[in-house]
């Protein structure tokens, strides 16, 4: 009597009362399919839910990674693009070292980094495209940096260079002393406008008015100012590099031994002292000691003659 269940089943339609006796073991039975089938269905609910979340985020997650691909690829391709106009920069460099006689850089030096790929093992990367693309960026990063740091050293060069030539072109007798001023008598043998010998007229005689500016052909300092015999009063700048210019027959010195001189500065007036008929500048340059033909000197520009 314990082990059994009883069941009341009422109709009161038929106004019948009915008494069932089930065994207890039964309701253990279908109590347990119950509870499972319910712990079932919610475990079931639960997973599937969760499957959906989790397809909707790698969906999310795949659309993302789809962009992130496209945008290397579009960086790979931009950083290639810069690569070749980077040629530009070489052919510019090789003009420039030309213009101021330097050696070009070796088209091998300029390549270095070009041909080893780099191809490091990236686990967490399992698309063999995205992997390339990275490897590909990677390189053109390298190569890139080592060409820009050689054109950085190569200007570095020219502009020491330039320096260097602007110190020696500054320094060079290259302008008239006298500008607008004409060569009356130039630089050889020549009948002598005293004696009337046949003697090397080692400069330029160039006419001016008496007190006309004389100025510096190039930097340097005086080496020498006062009178010099048959020179008459007299200004020797020296230019280093071996270069010295000579003032003659000035009327009048505006420097001092040893004083430092730009190109352009008023040093002398003209004037018609020493050996000298008439107002003029007796000019020199010494290459060496060597007093060349002055002309070679003087920008064609600014040369007038008689
Ligand atoms: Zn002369």
């Amino acid at each position: 009597m314990e082990n059994r269940l009883e069941v009341i089943l009422v109709s009161k339609k038929r106004n019948l009362l009915r008494t069932l006796r089930l065994p207890i073991i039964l309701f253990y039975i279908l109590a347990g399919f119950f509870i499972t089938a319910t712990v079932s269905t919610i475990v079931l609910f639960v997973n599937s839910t969760r499957r959906t979340f989790v397809k909707m985020h790698l969906t999310k997650v795949e659309r993302e990674n789809k962009n992130l691909v496209a945008k290397l690829e579009s960086i790979n391709v931009s950083l290639r693009r810069t690569q070749k106009s980077f040629d530009q920069h070489i052919t510019q460099d090789n003009r420039e070292r030309t213009y101021w006689q330097m050696a070009h850089i070796h088209p091998d030096i300029w390549s270095m980094g070009i041909g080893g790929k780099q191809t490091e093992d990236r686990p967490h990367i399992a698309n063999r495209n995205t992997q390339r693309i990275i490897d590909e960026i990677y390189e053109s990063v390298d190569v890139l940096k080592g060409k820009y740091y050689l054109r950085q050293t190569s200007l570095r060069d020219i502009h020491e260079q330039i320096e260097d030539n602007l110190y020696l072109w500054s320094h060079t007798p290259s302008v008239h002393p006298l500008p607008g001023c004409r060569i009356c008598s130039g630089y050889g043998y020549r009948v002598d406008p005293i004696d009337r010998d046949v003697r090397m007229h080692w400069g330029l005689d160039i006419g001016a008015p008496r007190g006309t500016r004389i100025l510096a052909t190039a930097d340097g300092f005086v080496s020498y100012a006062g009178w010099l015999g048959g020179y008459g009063w007299t200004v020797i700048v020296d230019h280093g590099f071996g270069f010295k210019t000579a003032y003659a027959h000035c009327q009048k010195i505006l420097v001092r031994y040893n004083e430092p001189v730009k190109r352009g500065q008023v040093i002398a007036r003209v004037g018609s002292t020493g050996r000298s008929i008439s107002p003029h500048l007796h000019y020199e340059v010494r290459v060496s000691g060597m007093k060349i033909n002055p002309y070679k000197y003087i920008s064609n520009s600014e040369v007038i003659f008689d």
